[in-house]
């Protein structure tokens, strides 16, 4: 679905090509109101109101994590497993950690504070503890902020090119539909027009509209229709791709910029969600690329997608402790169910099993 600007509307940035297209438009309302009018009656009978393509089952963050735990976890529990570690032992236990992707500083840090623990608990419970500890203190069940009970949540999904966004767009969509909230998609990567095809497919499944404009649009312009329409149709969520592309790292940084300016201008106290999407596989050449974005853009929050496929789901942690910045989802397989909100705890002994 595509919504194109009106032309007459005031204060507007320019954009080639924003015919207005009544019929569009008028569908992108029928779509909305039969969104609500669904809401308001699954709200009226007690019960939440589901995306149209079936529901999505909840992906399992313990089969998720399976090739990390028979990876650098199992070798880990079977090096602590052997009773009272050696010095060479706990030397083993930090290169596993390392292997495992934790990073060398803190797979040192895990291994010193664990071997001081003097609690009785054995060493696996004493690494287990240092693990959980180097995750950020966040508050359970993170949910994007709003600046008023009427104000759309917006969500910023940042990431290279690959790393799983639009997939990961989709189920988000597909998570806050299943919730019974309204959601509302903007096609932010203009660059490829691939990306809006592929959004747009991911809307029309999980029931959610979708602001775009044509390729090579300013992604600015999109933004500034999208906040237009959430606010107008009082959308929950906002959820805005955006390119990914990294041999023109500054310009699209200068994009992000330029989005989020849009925002604070229309919607002055939004204060956008900005989710970084890290590919677990991509290991620490992800960690330079979460750390160059979050130094230009401002991360509040990573999606960890592909931890299914990697064994190495030591990231977690380097991440977090890298950025300061917590993980809010993890991404454990390609169906719609498989983006689970991050439990430290559960995801710690998922680790351990
Ligand atoms: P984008 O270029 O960043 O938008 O990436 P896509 O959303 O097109 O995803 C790239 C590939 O990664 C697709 O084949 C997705 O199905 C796959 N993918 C995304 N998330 C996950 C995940 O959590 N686990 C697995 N195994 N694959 C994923």
């Amino acid at each position: 679905m595509f919504w194109r600007r009106r032309p007459t509307e005031p204060d507007q940035p320019a954009e080639e090509g924003g015919v207005s297209d009544a019929a569009i438009e008028a569908q992108l309302e029928a779509e909305f109101a039969e969104a609500e009018e669904a809401r308001t009656t699954a709200q009226a009978g007690g019960e939440t109101p589901r995306p149209t393509d079936g529901e999505p089952a909840d992906g399992d963050l313990v089969a998720g994590v399976a090739r990390s735990r028979g990876g650098f976890m199992a070798r880990l529990q079977g090096l602590l497993g052997r009773g009272d570690p050696t010095a060479a032992t706990w030397e083993e236990v930090e290169e596993t950690l390392i292997a495992g992707d934790v990073g060398a500083a803190l797979a040192l840090e895990v291994v010193e504070r664990a071997r001081r623990r003097r609690d009785g608990a054995g060493p696996t419970a004493a690494v287990r503890e240092e693990l959980t500890a180097l995750l950020v203190d966040r508050e359970p069940g993170w949910a994007p902020h709003r600046a008023g009970p009427d104000a759309p949540a917006i969500i910023l999904v940042v990431g290279v090119n690959g790393t799983g966004k639009t997939t990961t767009i989709g189920k988000l969509a597909f998570r806050y539909r299943a919730e019974g909230q309204t959601v509302l998609l903007a096609a932010g990567d203009t660059f490829r027009a691939a990306a809006i095809e592929q959004l747009r497919a991911w809307g029309e499944r999980a029931g959610a509209p979708i602001v775009a404009h044509g390729p090579g649009a300013d992604p600015a312009a999109v933004v500034y229709d999208a906040v237009d329409a959430a606010v107008a149709r009082r959308v929950d969520v906002l959820i805005v791709d955006t390119a990914g592309r990294l041999h023109t790292k500054s310009n699209l940084m200068d994009e992000l910029a330029k989005m989020r300016r849009v925002i604070d201008r229309r919607l002055p106290g939004a204060a956008p969600e900005v989710l970084f999407v890290l590919d677990a596989t991509t290991g620490q050449n992800g960690l330079a690329q979460a750390k160059a974005f979050h130094e230009s853009t401002g991360l509040t929050g990573i999606i960890l997608t592909k931890l299914d496929s990697t064994a190495k789901g030591g990231i977690v942690f380097a991440i977090e402790r890298a950025l300061g910045v917590p993980v809010c989802f993890v991404g454990v397989g390609e169906k719609v169910g498989d983006l689970l909100p991050f439990d430290a705890t559960a995801f710690v002994g998922a680790l351990f099993g």
